[in-house]
C-alpha cells in the first residue's frame, strides 16, 4: 500500500559495476513526492549512470530500488511499466529528427499509453502551448534552438504525468544564454508540483531551486543537505574541495 509518506523513489545501497569496476559503491537516496533533489559531482562520479539504473537502462549489481511500493530491480518487473512512469530527459539528441515536434511529444502517448492520435496530439498541443512553443507545433526540431529542443524534450517527458522526472545534465549542452530558458521550465515543473531527481553543473540553479543537493564522488554520497548545508556549510573536505573548483 501506497501511504502519504512513501516515498516516490528509494535507492537502497545500490551497487553498480562496469567490469570490474565499481561506479557505484552503495547508494542510497530517497526522494519524496514533489521534491526537487539535485546530484552534483565531478564528472565521472556516476551522477548519470545512478540516473540510468532508476530507469532501468542499467541493471545493478546490488541493492534495490523502489518507485513508490515495487521494487523495480526486481527481474519479473517489466521495464516497460516502470518506464512509463519515469520521464526522462538527456543532454543531448531527445527528439526525434525526423518527426515533428508535436510527433515527438505525442509518440510516447500513443506508444505507452495507447492513446489514439487526436488524443494524444490534444494533450501535446497543450502542452507546447504550456511551454510556449505552440506555434512551432508542426516544425521538425532542427529548426528550433537547443534551449527550445531541450523544453520539447521535457514536454514530452512530463506528457503522461510521470510520477518521477530524471533530468540529466539537460543545459550542459546549450549556448549559456539558452540555458535560462530550460530551466525556468523546470523551476515551473516544480511549482506545479513534480517531483524531480535532476543531474546538474549549474551551481546556482541548484542552490535556488532544489530542496535537497546530494553530492556525489567516485560512486559514494558523500554528502547530502539543504542548499544552505551544502553551499553555506559543506561539512566533509571532499565537498569543499568539489564546490571551490566549480563555484
Ligand atoms: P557522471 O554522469 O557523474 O559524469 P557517469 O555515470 O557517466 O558519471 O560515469 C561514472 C563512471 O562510469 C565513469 O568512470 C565512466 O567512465 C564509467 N562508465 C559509464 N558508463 C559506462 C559504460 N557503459 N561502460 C563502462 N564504463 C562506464
Ligand atoms: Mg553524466
Amino acid at each position: 500500500m501506497t501511504s502519504s509518506t512513501t516515498p516516490v523513489l528509494r535507492v537502497d545501497n545500490v551497487w553498480k559495476l562496469f567490469g570490474e569496476h565499481p561506479v557505484l559503491r552503495g547508494i542510497s537516496l530517497e526522494v519524496a513526492a514533489h521534491e526537487v533533489v539535485v546530484l552534483i559531482g565531478a564528472s565521472g562520479s556516476g551522477k548519470s549512470t545512478l540516473l540510468k539504473t532508476i530507469n532501468l537502462l542499467e541493471p545493478v549489481n546490488d541493492g534495490q530500488i523502489f518507485l513508490g511500493d515495487e521494487d523495480i530491480t526486481d527481474p519479473q518487473v517489466k521495464p516497460d511499466a516502470v518506464r512509463a512512469q519515469v520521464g526522462v530527459v538527456f543532454q543531448h539528441y531527445n527528439l526525434f529528427p525526423h518527426m515533428s515536434v508535436l510527433a515527438n511529444v505525442a509518440l510516447a502517448l500513443r506508444q505507452v499509453h495507447g492513446q489514439d492520435k487526436a488524443t494524444a496530439e490534444a494533450r501535446g498541443l497543450e502542452l507546447l502551448t504550456r511551454i510556449g512553443l505552440g506555434d512551432k507545433a508542426g516544425e521538425y526540431p532542427d529548426r528550433l534552438s537547443g534551449g527550445q529542443q531541450q523544453r520539447v524534450a521535457i514536454a514530452r517527458a512530463i506528457a503522461s504525468d510521470p510520477r518521477l522526472l530524471l533530468l540529466d545534465e539537460i543545459t550542459s549542452a546549450l549556448d549559456p544564454q539558452l540555458v535560462g530558458e530550460v530551466l525556468d521550465l523546470v523551476r515551473e515543473l516544480k511549482k506545479s508540483g513534480s517531483t524531480i531527481l535532476m543531474a546538474t553543473h549549474e551551481m546556482g540553479f541548484a542552490r535556488r531551486v532544489a530542496d535537497r543537493v546530494v553530492f556525489l564522488k567516485d560512486g559514494v554520497i558523500v554528502e547530502a543537505g539543504t542548499p544552505e548545508q551544502i553551499f553555506e556549510n559543506p561539512q566533509n573536505p571532499a565537498t569543499r574541495e568539489f564546490l571551490a573548483r566549480v563555484l
